[in-house]
């Protein structure tokens, strides 16, 4: 008889367990998965969840798709994050960088405190890259976990999926998370606000320039610099079976992360000399 935790069709979140089953769940190298996502303004035809909707959707989706015996347990949404570059619309919600840190930092000792050493950080904001990195190298270097820096958006994309323009400069509201929202959730997409929303990345590349705001060499901005009305992307080339495509494409990205941090050797993370004398 299997352990009870570990059943296939126990419920996924960490909060539907009791004490016992999540050490149960770690004590069998469980994968923790942390949502990190924001509640921000996407333009005029995507609500402030896009985000968050994005982010459950993919984590939905990507669990069928995990191998059956996998232990994982993803921990409540953080919903709202670092979105200091939208702050100028009128929704956003935002933590100070340094608040973001620390919660994230925090939640992870109480992961770890629980016996887990192997947390995904799976994030489907922009704006929350910098505090992943920081937040996964101070778990790593104060509590030897493997912490997988997930970012979705930085997972390849199916080729020949969207023009190449479009993928690069399309950030933010464009067709990319418009299409996902389009087949996520489409009663929340504003099908009438729709448009080509150009951004300054783009005609600043199309001048034949090395700077750009994102790029090898980028300059921080707000996302009025990029466009005014919020939004950077042609969400015109949105469809709901281009988002569907886009949703099955990065959820199996995402199952066969966690399939492989299930599995990473742990012995790996060695030690520092540090350690080693204490
Ligand atoms: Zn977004």
């Amino acid at each position: 008889m299997p352990d009870p935790a570990l059943r296939s069709a126990a419920s996924p979140w960490w909060q539907d367990r009791t004490p016992e089953e999540i050490t149960v769940l770690a004590a069998a190298d469980g994968v923790a998965l942390l949502p990190l996502a924001a509640i921000e303004q996407h333009g005029e035809h995507l609500p402030l969840s896009t985000d968050l909707d994005i982010a459950l959707g993919l984590i939905d989706a990507a669990l069928p798709r995990v191998r059956a015996g996998v232990p994982l347990c993803v921990l409540p949404p953080l919903a709202v994050g670092l979105s200091l570059e939208h702050s100028a619309f009128a929704g956003t919600l935002s933590l100070r960088p340094e608040t973001a840190l620390a919660v994230m930092v925090e939640l992870g000792e109480r992961v770890a405190a629980a016996g887990f050493r192997r947390l995904v950080l799976f994030n489907s904001h922009g704006g929350n890259k910098a505090l992943v990195d920081l937040a996964a190298l101070k778990l790593r270097a104060e509590r030897r976990m493997l912490v997988v820096r997930a970012n979705y958006f930085r997972f390849a994309p199916p080729a020949d999926v969207l023009p190449a323009d479009e993928l690069r400069h399309g950030l933010h509201g464009g067709a990319l998370e418009t299409a996902m929202m389009l087949h996520l959730s489409p009663g929340k997409v504003r099908s009438e606000r729709i448009g080509h929303f150009e951004s300054l990345g783009h005609r600043m590349a199309a001048a034949g320039q090395f700077l750009g705001p994102e790029g090898e060499a980028g300059f921080a901005w707000m996302a009025q610099d990029l466009n005014a009305c919020g939004a950077a992307g042609d969400s015109r080339l949105a469809t709901p079976a281009l988002g569907a495509r886009l949703v099955g494409h990065f959820a199996g990205q995402l199952a066969r992360l966690i399939e492989e941090a299930h599995a990473f050797d742990l012995a790996r993370l060695a030690d520092g000399p540090l350690d080693r004398s204490g």
